[in-house]
């Protein structure tokens, strides 16, 4: 059986990202005493591959788990975990609306049409589970309103609510021994709006609370972690953005200019998307 699970730091694995159905980072930090589970998966089966590759390493001890946000490649594997569930309180009231969900194709289609789900998310959801959608949401058991610290034994977690566009339940968790952020999916954009978008007061707010926190390593939910220069360039270019587009509001060509012009060559994709994701959010307020 091939493993998987990746050594993060000394006392941190994980489950790389799996674009194929959206599968998140899935990670386990262990203490002498506890091991904590970052994210659930977004399937029993997502959560159980991660669970044999934590047994075939021998980690058996008290596990509990602890959301990042409530959207259902981070949750929809609760069920399987058999263990305390931390989370934000938003985290449950959005998981709570879900409990009664139809996933029926139809059912999906209609939550697509009416806004309340987003037709990429149907699609993996359709991918993941194919036609056999049991789908149990399992609601957290510990919720925490700011900021929540647990204790491993030897190693200490922070988990801070942070909010912003992509989830306003969003929540990030500290590893000062090993000096790991992990990110969840706070600094991605919106999805379940119109048109993806990031707020300029949203990113700012972000980014400020994120540096209170020193890390050599940055986990976003659905990437490769992250070294500091590259975390640092990466809040470096959305500083940048969120200044650009106070500077020239909706004059679109007049940003990817001026941005171009500091970068001193043509914006990549990611850059042109986030420029995208900004003139959406001028809308929104
Ligand atoms: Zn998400």
């Amino acid at each position: 059986m091939g493993k998987q699970l990746k050594q993060l730091t000394n006392r941190i694995q994980y489950l790389p990202h799996d674009p194929a159905t959206d599968r998140p980072i899935l990670a386990a930090i262990c203490g002498r005493r506890q091991t904590l589970l970052v994210d659930a998966g977004n399937s029993d089966t997502h959560a159980q591959l991660f669970l044999s590759e934590l047994d075939h390493c021998h980690m058996t001890n008290d596990h509990s788990v602890v959301l990042t946000h409530w959207h259902w490649d981070h949750s929809f594997g609760a069920n399987q975990l058999n263990s305390v569930i931390i989370a934000h309180e938003n985290t449950k009231m959005h998981l709570e609306k879900m409990v009664d969900y139809d996933w029926s194709d139809e059912a999906l289609a209609h939550r697509v049409e009416t806004g309340v789900e987003n037709q990429f998310c149907a699609d993996m959801i359709k991918k993941e589970f194919g036609i056999d959608r049991n789908i149990t949401i399992t609601l957290p058991t510990i919720t925490f309103k700011d900021e929540f610290e647990i204790d491993l034994g030897g190693i200490r977690c922070v988990v801070k609510h942070v909010g912003g566009d992509h989830a306003d339940d969003s929540s990030i968790i500290y590893v000062e021994e090993e000096k790991v952020l992990f990110l969840g999916d706070c600094l991605y954009p919106s999805i379940y709006a119109q048109q993806p978008h990031y707020t300029i007061d949203h990113v700012r707010q972000l980014l400020e609370t994120i540096e209170m926190f020193d890390a050599d390593i940055y986990v976003l939910s659905h990437e490769s972690p992250l070294s500091k220069a590259d975390f640092m360039g990466y809040m470096m270019l959305l500083k940048l953005i969120c200044d650009l587009t106070e500077k020239h509001k909706s004059n679109h060509s007049n940003l990817v200019n001026e941005l171009s012009t500091l970068l001193n060559r043509p914006l990549s994709q990611l850059e042109e998307e986030i420029v995208y994701c900004f003139m959406n959010g001028l809308s929104v307020g």
